[in-house]
């Protein structure tokens, strides 16, 4: 993979990199702002407004390079919500959790301007102190309508979901009185898809609420949706916008993650071994799947590496793993034209989406340092780990030392 791929299309100079302690994830301002441009591109055109959804990046020192560029943040619960109030106070703060907890939902007023539910049952209990509090309301709907093959995790639609209302329980449930406290409706069904999938799932939602949404202010399409990719269909997308502002009069929300920092980061690793096991040669590298990119198990899916090739195709192919006692902490199989040596540095691509958010020291795996690639050219870091990070989410040692 060479610099036409899109991960490595922003790839700094490698001379510039090599100084950079192994393992860190490396931001990339200059992408984050061009991923900006184009969010903003389709708010100017159709008026809808775009929120970033902090669970896929929530490095809060480059909230303002996005923040010109956005409308607000969503968050996935209290934490989250007070993060995008903190780092981004002059934006609009969404909120959807699946339930939400007593004892959390007075402060999380404080942050949240707009207050999304997943059932009846949670509009009943809260949704009255929210309104009293003047907060904007949605509840989340299910329209039933699968449109991704192949990861059924990320699937809100598949049977017995218990993401979002459907149709039935909105029945069965939804009193005049429950709904006349909805300003909106919200919908999230999609995983890395285009354009297509979401004209079908607007159709869905047509169907399946389409009687409902003349009576709200404002419709959510969620996230997933893939719009700073190449090749991605930006025209039907902001087709599917106007579509809903014309015939129910809402402000439509788009709540991408993905899309606002993809290709906007990398993860650089070094060759601390190499082994080989009967024909299979292996590396093993300073990062670690489990802990530093854990999608590519859970997801799961095959990371872009700088200059490498799929097995077989270059001369030299390995297995990259991590220093884990994981066996399946691997990386996958990967080939290079030249054998690999200890300390070499490899670099993977698209590393600033559900990476630095959702990394753990499991093994008392170090966390790698995040560092920042400026527009101005330089190359620093934002913020650097150690044994400390790891053993405070752990216990606590007291002042004197005992336990
Ligand atoms: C995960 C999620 C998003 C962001 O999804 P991406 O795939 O990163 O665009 C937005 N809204 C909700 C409710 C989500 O759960």
């Amino acid at each position: 993979m060479s610099k036409s791929h899109p991960a490595f299309e922003a790839l700094p100079p490698l001379e510039e990199l090599q100084s950079v302690p192994t393992p860190a994830y490396l931001l990339h301002e200059g992408k984050l702002k061009q991923n900006g441009k184009i969010l903003a591109g389709v708010m100017s055109r159709t008026g809808c407004r775009i929120l970033l959804a902090q669970k896929a990046f929530s490095n809060f020192n480059l909230y303002r390079t996005f923040s010109p560029f956005l409308a607000g943040t969503e968050a996935s619960g209290l934490y989250e919500a007070r993060l995008g109030k903190e780092e981004m106070p002059e934006k609009e703060v969404h909120v959807f959790c699946t339930a939400y907890r007593q004892e959390e939902f007075e402060e999380l007023l404080q942050y949240a301007d707009h207050i999304v539910f997943n059932s009846p049952g949670q509009l009943k209990k809260f949704g009255s102190a929210a309104k009293a509090a003047g907060k904007s309301l949605g509840l989340r709907i299910n329209p039933e309508c699968s449109t991704q093959e192949g990861h059924a995790i990320y699937d809100p639609c598949a049977p017995g979901s218990r993401l979002g209302t459907t149709r039935a329980q909105w029945n069965a449930q939804m009193t005049a009185e429950r709904i006349a406290l909805l300003d909106g409706l919200h919908f999230h069904t999609l995983c890395e898809q285009d354009s297509d999938a979401l004209e079908v799932t607007l159709k869905a939602v047509e169907n399946t609420f389409g009687d409902i949404l003349p009576r709200m202010q404002c419709l959510n399409f969620g996230g997933g949706h893939h719009i700073t990719r190449p090749g991605y269909n930006i025209s039907r997308l902001e087709q599917c916008i106007r579509y809903a502002q014309q015939t129910w009069g809402v402000t439509v929300y788009l709540e991408p993650g993905e899309a606002c920092a993809l290709n906007a980061g990398f993860l650089l690793t070094r060759v601390l071994d190499l082994l080989q096991n009967g024909d299979t040669r292996l590396a093993i590298l300073d990062m670690s799947a489990a802990c530093h990119t854990p999608d590519v198990l859970e997801m799961p899916y095959r990371p872009p590496i700088y200059g490498s090739g799929e097995p077989g195709k270059k001369a030299n192919t390995y297995r990259l793993g991590g220093p884990s006692c994981l066996a399946g902490d691997v990386l996958g199989d990967y080939s290079f034209d030249t054998p690999l040596r200890e300390g070499d540095l490899l670099i993977l691509g698209d590393m600033a989406i559900y990476t630095t958010c959702k990394n753990n020291t499991f093994n008392g795996m170090p966390l790698p340092a995040i560092w920042v690639r400026r527009e101005n050219g330089a190359t620093e870091p934002l913020v650097t780990f150690g044994y400390e990070d790891f053993k405070n989410r752990l216990g606590r040692t007291t002042l004197d030392g005992t336990n």
